[in-house]
């Protein structure tokens, strides 16, 4: 018996009987709007496939052929010997796609989170985080000496408070993230923006729930605002709709990412990405330009889905997000809803406490570009059917 073993069986057991163990469900064929499972094939509605591209044939091809014209794996970071062609490649079309002046990759987006506030900001410096950013931007700024000021989730007066607090501060920088995965609602980035002009901070985004397919053209966030040139950096990842391998970036100011070369440390201490998950990255961003149609239909298949829902009588957030949490409250009726739903071949999940606060259990639907109007429709009924039968609907 090694010498922790008690206490963390104890702590196991703690995790278990608080109805908070989280089982892994296992897939196994490819990632799609259609999944194998140990139990069937199931619709899937819980995967960050946004775009449906994550084993598109054409994603595919791509990554076969870099296999064969670039290698398996580089064995370096990318200041040794760890930058290929592609690499480059991949940085200068994100720069593009997103209109910003370089771009910088990581490996996931985890890290480029990791890597970002410690690199730019020291004790005489401050940041203000939205109180429901994502835990890499917690783990991120608890990594820096910057002062720590927190604002409620999307309320401008208490950023504005805040901005005013740090005035004395070298450099403010204010970091939300674009859409919040819990809710899918938007950050508020015009009013955000402007206060951040306003009080001369940098604006920092992680777009990881939109890049792609938020906006019109999918630039993400600061497209659907108007406000692309006024984000400073935007952090966001390939492994949600951009092909949903791993991979991560930051994007933005040049003399920032050049910054980031010198200095981050996931990326001066950590692998380069793989040539094979590069090349696709280049190839998705090809393909969202080349076949806008792909993001036209996430958002109308989105739409379709919450007008759905709405008029089954279901309480849903309301908003223009792929993401629609459907509110049940109660958490022990959500996780019976979510396992009636699966029963029945729509691969659902429900979020309770501590993920979310309590008495706010839901489910979480996400709608991918990937699904046709029949598999919408049909989530939509089951939903009915189960939501009758748990007495959650009339
Ligand atoms: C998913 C997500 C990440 C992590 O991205 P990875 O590339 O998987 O590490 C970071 N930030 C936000 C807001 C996310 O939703």
């Amino acid at each position: 018996m090694f010498a922790d073993r008690e206490r963390l069986v104890e702590e196991l057991q703690q995790i278990e009987d608080a109805g908070l163990w989280k089982q892994e469900r296992l897939i196994t064929g490819p990632q799609g709007v259609r999944i194998n499972t140990e139990d069937g094939e199931v619709l899937n509605f819980c995967a960050n496939n946004y775009l449906g591209l994550s084993s598109h044939p054409a994603i595919l091809e791509a990554a076969h052929a870099a296999l064969d014209s670039h290698g398996f794996g580089l064995s370096s970071v990318r200041f040794i010997c760890g930058t290929q062609d592609i690499h480059k490649q991949l940085e200068a079309r994100i720069s593009k796609f997103l209109s910003t002046e370089d771009t910088i990759l990581y490996t996931s987006c985890f890290d480029a989170n990791g890597g970002l506030f410690e690199t730019f900001l020291g004790p005489e410096d401050a940041v203000i985080s939205d109180e429901l950013n994502h835990a890499s931007i917690i783990d991120g700024i608890r990594l820096c000496k910057a002062k720590r000021h927190r604002y409620s989730h999307a309320d401008m007066s208490d950023l504005q408070r805040c901005l005013t607090d740090a005035s004395d501060a070298r450099t403010r920088m204010v970091v939300t993230d674009g859409v919040f995965s819990m809710h899918g609602d938007l950050a508020p980035l015009d009013e955000i923006s402007a206060l951040c002009e306003e009080h001369r901070a940098v604006l920092v985004v992680d777009d990881s729930h939109s890049t792609g397919f938020i906006g019109k053209t999918g630039r993400g966030t600061a497209e659907h605002f108007g406000v692309q040139d006024r984000v400073d950096i935007i952090t966001s990842t390939l492994g949600k709709a951009l092909g949903g391998a791993s991979g991560g970036f930051t994007t933005g100011r040049r003399e920032m990412i050049a910054l980031l070369r010198q200095r981050s440390r996931p990326y001066l201490f950590s692998n380069t990405l793989a040539p094979a998950i590069t090349a696709a990255g280049i190839r998705v961003l090809d393909l969202i330009d080349e076949e806008p149609e792909r993001v036209e239909r996430s958002q109308s298949n989105t739409l379709r889905f919450r007008q759905g829902m709405t008029r089954a009588g279901f309480a849903i957030t309301p908003g223009i997000h792929p993401i629609v949490p459907i509110m049940i409250h109660d958490e022990r009726k959500t996780m019976e809803m979510a396992s009636a739903m699966n029963e029945r071949g729509i691969f659902v999940v429900g979020f309770s406490y501590p993920v979310v606060p309590r008495g706010e259990a839901r489910i979480r639907v996400q709608i991918s570009a990937g699904h046709d109007t029949d598999q919408i429709d049909r989530a939509i009924a089951v939903f009915s059917e189960v939501g009758k039968d748990l007495g959650l609907l009339p």
